[in-house]
């Protein structure tokens, strides 16, 4: 810890490293800290990013002479000085050195990572949104790999020689590479041994009159108590990608909804721009929680980009139904398409419910991203058939925009006050229920 000091780290004395009996590995507070009191400051010229392996005086001229992603640069220094660790490379006394090398011995040599997890874990949110970007990324850490070792690896062999890839070396490298590098940009030495939860405050900051990133108490602590910090609001699905854990009841969970449009379907210029106006895009992201299952800014997309030529002159604003033939086409598009995503859950939220109590993480945590996801999904799904069916009324079956809803359940809706009078004594039952 002396070695951060020596590099203008602060604080470091403030925190000591222990074993909690929940989260693990952590911090422990050596020290009472008032709200907002300053714990640690880390100078930036100390992380680990792509900047500082462009200046880096071995490696930073080979990443310059290529052409490579953020993450790319920032794994082949972490490589290198993974091969300096284990004795194959000598370091040349750039002035980091020591400390890189001390950093490198604290990162954990296994993660949680979606991406990292057996399929025997993975089937349990098999069908979610997780499981189809995890397999993405799988790909493409696996074609960005490729390309290290084709441009980087075989060409320097001084520096990267692959005899040092032994079998060993290469699992240590993917972890490596996986687990820290296709997510921050940045890694601060000390500070990833914080711990995440949601009840402290936002309390991690890069300070610009300091250049340096700075952890601050987001809560009062007392000594011997750990430290957490806040990693933001985040979705189960996102929170086991990133940090290999998943919250039982997560109050940030969402489903994202992708709604786009084929640029080949009729009208595309104009509804693109009517959605344009409407601060929607072509193709959009829209997040589904348990709050608001439902957001009008589906239907409103639904409604510009089902709308027929006569329908687009209407429209302005489609935060409400244009016509009832576009009401009814969207809402029955609806209820299709998320019918067919819960399709793909190969285990359902009912089997999930029983199941999650006899499995254990990381295969709970996956059970767990997938059961959040079902449970917005099929609300979402129970809203949009109530929507439908206040679209027709509930005795005669008229379809107008205009039928008014049961005022005790909200769930039919009549064309008139006849045809609610005359219902009633059918509908009265379902209604007190
Ligand atoms: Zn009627
Ligand atoms: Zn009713």
């Amino acid at each position: 810890m002396d070695l951060l000091g020596k590099f203008g780290a602060r604080g470091t004395e403030n925190v000591c490293i222990c074993d909690f009996k929940d989260t693990g590995r952590g911090l422990a507070a050596a020290k009472e800290f008032k709200l907002h009191q300053e714990i640690l400051s880390i100078p930036t010229r100390i992380c680990w990013s792509s900047q500082t392996a462009n200046n880096h005086s071995v490696i930073g001229p080979i990443l310059k002479s290529l052409d490579l992603s953020k993450d790319d640069s920032l794994a082949i220094m972490l490589m290198y000085y993974k091969i300096m660790s284990l004795g194959f490379i000598n370091s040349d006394g750039t002035e980091l050195d020591e400390l890189r090398l001390f950093h490198m011995s604290m990162i954990p040599t296994t993660y949680a990572n979606s991406i990292l997890l057996e399929p025997a874990d993975m089937q349990y949110c098999e069908g979610s949104s997780l499981f189809a970007a995890t397999q993405i990324l799988k790909q493409q850490v696996q074609d960005d790999f490729q390309y290290i070792c084709n441009n980087v690896i075989k060409v320097y062999p001084q520096l990267f020689n692959p005899q040092h890839f032994s079998l060993d070396l290469v699992d240590i490298v993917n972890l490596v590479y996986l687990g820290i590098v296709h997510y921050l940009e940045c890694m601060v030495p000390f500070m990833d041994l914080f711990n995440g939860a949601v009840e402290v405050e936002q309390c991690h900051l890069y300070n610009l009159q300091t250049d340096a990133i700075q952890v601050i108490a987001g809560k009062e602590y007392k000594k011997g108590q750990q430290v957490f910090i806040n990693y933001g609001k985040i979705a189960n699905n996102r929170l086991l990608r990133l940090y290999g854990f998943a919250l039982d009841s997560n109050p940030n969970d969402e489903y994202e909804l992708v709604l786009s449009t084929n640029i080949g379907s009729p009208n595309f210029v104009e509804k693109v721009m009517l959605l344009k106006q409407n601060n929607l895009d072509s193709t959009v992201n829209i997040p589904m929680t348990i709050q608001d299952p439902l957001p009008t800014a589906i239907l409103q997309y639904l409604r510009i980009q089902r709308a027929s030529e006569e329908e687009l002159e209407m429209i302005e604003t489609a935060m409400k139904p244009v016509t009832i033939r576009n009401e009814l086409e969207i809402t029955n598009a609806l209820i299709e398409a998320l019918l067919l995503v819960l399709a793909g859950y190969r285990y359902k939220s009912g089997e999930l419910e029983n199941l999650i109590h006899t499995l254990k993480a990381p295969a709970r945590y996956a059970a767990i991203v997938s059961l959040g996801e079902q449970r917005i999904l099929l609300k979402s799904l129970q809203q949009a058939q109530i929507h439908y069916n206040c679209l027709n009324c509930q005795l005669c079956n008229t379809k107008q925009l205009g039928n008014k809803k049961c005022g005790k359940c909200l769930l039919v809706a009549y064309c008139s006050r006849e045809c609610q009078v005359a219902d009633w004594k059918t509908h009265k039952v379902k209604c007190k229920q």
